[in-house]
């Protein structure tokens, strides 16, 4: 082992000797040069930083406690007149004409397929940049999953890839704004209108993101959001589904209420006028959304506002390569600040301790999602006996076969990012991540 690995870093020093020591020796002095110095807290020396950041979720002792304890004292616990104001809330924040909550993102995701009639015998364009329960809401329709690559510049699915993936059985897109970065809608609605085809937007990160001016969500034909413990709007579970059709929206309503009718009858026994389910949100989960609700605004500004600084501070260090938003990007949301490590730029030093480096400073960084198209449940899936029984040899190996994204395989080995709620945080802590950065690529040669 350590005959190979001397032979690589040998290899590694050998192959950036010239112009990457080039670029080093431009970069611009800027930071704390004090903080920089020093020995790495990995090594032993004294962490860059040791108070803690921002920590996730954010309550109102007084206010929000009030609004859920009033419905614990009304005895009125399941679904009522807090989820539907909640519901005409979000809609009007969303600048939709309806919203209806579920219980997760990803029922709001299953009606949402649902009622739109994708499922057996449908193919479902999707990126394997996500978490899994974008393409897994996919195969529990009983459709198959087509994976298209994924733009390493800005982390989206890539929609230049895409149109080579659709057949006569294409029948949606199902874009997930990523991080909350919205994905290039302009190409992917452009190709849906070319191809007749269905748009339900992964929005379950992209709270109040925006593409030209209209909030993610809003751009197809349904839009997903998830108010889980970690995400922006929270409430522990929940979801919901918006949209502009009164008629798809009403049997969005019927499938999450056992198939009973929209509207008046909806909590009558019998007449049950389709196939649902039951995913209704509780009057708690929606009390504790209107009061969360009041402080998405100013927090999306104050993450807007870091990310834009980090980047402009760490963007030119070297094999540091922070995501790019598309030019039809109004608002991005950041769920994560994502950036590329190139460990070329750093000695060869690999991602894993590039991070655990970066941790022992005291800025916690993750690396991302891996490649959903290779992990196990996906073959595990099509080779199950529901997928036999509703798929020819034939659609189930092209499916396999089409599943291919070497770009995102790259970008799977040099993700990384910072959690939303370090983005909560002030100017200096934006100048505590960057120095930690810097202080580990002008120490790498003592870590590789
Ligand atoms: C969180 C999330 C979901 C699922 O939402 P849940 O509320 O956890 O069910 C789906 N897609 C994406 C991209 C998510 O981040």
């Amino acid at each position: 082992m350590g005959k190979n690995d001397l032979t690589r870093r040998q290899f590694m020093v050998a192959a950036s000797a010239g112009p990457l020591s080039a670029v080093a020796s431009s970069i611009p002095a800027y930071g704390n040069v004090s903080k920089r110095a020093g020995k790495l807290a990995v090594l032993g020396g004294k962490p860059l930083r040791t108070n803690t950041f921002q920590s996730w979720p954010i309550w109102d002792k007084n206010a929000d406690e009030e609004r859920v304890l009033s419905v614990l004292r009304s005895g009125v616990w399941s679904r009522a007149k807090v989820v539907a104001e909640f519901e005409a809330k979000y809609a009007e924040l969303m600048g939709a004409k309806r919203c209806l909550a579920t219980t997760h993102g990803t029922t709001a995701l299953l009606t949402s397929l649902a009622v739109l009639d994708i499922g057996v015998g449908d193919e479902v364009l999707v990126g394997p940049y996500t978490f899994v329960a974008s393409i897994a809401v996919i195969m529990l329709s009983g459709a198959l999953p087509i994976m298209v690559d994924t733009d390493p510049e800005t982390f989206q699915v890539n929609p230049d890839k895409m149109e080579e993936k659709i057949t006569e059985n294409t029948k949606a897109i199902l874009p997930v704004h990523i991080y909350g970065l919205p994905a290039n809608m302009d190409k992917i609605n452009a190709i849906a209108r070319k191809h007749n085809l269905m748009v339900v937007e992964d929005a379950c990160q992209a709270w109040l993101a925006e593409w030209r001016g209209k909030k993610c969500g809003t751009l197809g034909d349904l839009g997903c959001f998830s108010f889980q413990n970690s995400k922006h709007l929270t409430c522990g579970e929940g979801g919901a589904v918006i949209g502009n059709d009164d008629e798809v929206m009403n049997r969005c309503h019927s499938y999450h209420n056992f198939g009973r009718p929209y509207g008046e009858k909806a909590l009558t026994l019998g007449g049950y006028v389709r196939l649902g389910t039951k995913c209704r949100m509780t009057e708690f989960q929606a009390a504790m959304l209107l009061a969360q609700m009041k402080r998405l605004e100013e927090q999306t500004k104050t993450r807007g506002r870091n990310a834009e600084y980090l980047t402009s501070k760490i963007k030119d260090i070297p094999g540091i390569v922070p995501h790019r938003l598309y030019e039809g990007v109004t608002r991005a949301a950041y769920h994560l600040y994502p950036f590329r490590y190139k460990a070329e730029y750093f000695n060869g030093l690999p991602r894993a301790k590039f991070l655990a480096a970066l941790r022992a400073e005291g800025i916690p960084c993750g690396d991302g999602y891996g490649p959903l198209n290779r992990d196990p449940f996906f073959e595990q899936t099509l080779n199950s006996r529901n997928f036999r029984q509703m798929y020819s040899k034939e659609r189930l190996n092209r499916c396999r076969e089409q599943n291919h994204c070497p770009d995102n395989d790259r970008l799977c080995t040099e993700a990384a990012g910072f959690s939303q709620r370090l983005l909560l945080g002030t100017k200096k802590d934006m100048d505590d991540i960057a120095d930690a950065i810097f202080k580990i690529y002008e120490n790498r040669d003592k870590l590789v």
